[in-house]
């Protein structure tokens, strides 16, 4: 594959995370990133903001319309430029779609116009307690529909290691919350996703590879 042809497959990365891109290509590009790690990061930075936009609450709707971020009008663009004409229709359409997707996300999506962020969200800070030298950490908790994300902040975990989350709930059950590696003295900023939804939940834990809890919140 030449470089041309590798950047109009990126460009259609935007429209792929969006569920936006007909089932031939789909095809084609689920097929190019399962080999292609480049396209797999990529995909994965433009997902966590895709996500968010899906879930955009139109009750926060500010008061000026928003433009589609960026990197979505751009991507769009790019693959109407070089697509046949056949398909211009198609990216006009999808472009649309963006721009309703976005005036109806609001002021949640006037955040992208200068750097991609999250959009505002209830956050509620959780008492953490570490028990491993080294290691700080804070957490908020994010209550979803669908479940609850841990929004973890910390230094110190150990370099390499794998960490796994769960969420304790208030029947005592341990549901899984996903997984991290350490990356030592550098901050992280991971989110992790439950099933487990907030009213259910009692605490979230961090288990080091052998099990044993080194982070404890208190929901
Ligand atoms: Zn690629």
């Amino acid at each position: 594959m030449n470089s041309t042809e590798h950047r109009a497959l990126r460009e259609q990365l935007g429209a792929f995370a969006l569920g936006h891109l007909p089932p031939a290509e789909r095809t084609g590009l689920q097929a190019h990133l399962d080999g292609c790690p480049d396209c797999r990061a990529e995909l994965a930075s433009i997902a966590a903001l895709a996500e968010p936009l899906r879930l955009a609450d139109p009750d926060r709707v500010g008061a000026e319309p928003a433009a589609p971020p960026a990197w979505l009008e751009q991507s769009i663009l790019a693959a109407v430029r070089t697509e046949p004409r056949r398909r211009r229709t198609v990216g006009r359409r999808m472009l649309a779609a963006a721009a309703v997707l976005v005036i109806g996300a609001g002021g949640v999506a006037l955040g992208y116009e200068s750097a991609p962020r999250p959009p505002h969200i209830p956050l509620e800070p959780v008492a953490v307690a570490a028990s491993a030298p080294g290691l700080r950490s804070s957490a908020d908790v994010v209550p979803h529909t669908w479940g609850m994300e841990i929004k973890l902040t910390a230094t110190g975990f150990t370099t390499g290691r794998t960490y796994r989350v769960v969420v304790v709930t208030t029947d005592g059950r341990t549901a899984p919350a996903g997984e991290f590696i350490g990356i030592g003295e550098r901050e992280m900023h991971c989110n992790l996703n439950s099933s487990v939804l907030r009213p259910d939940a009692r605490q979230f834990r961090v288990l080091d590879p052998s099990g044993r809890s080194v982070v404890t919140g208190t929901l």
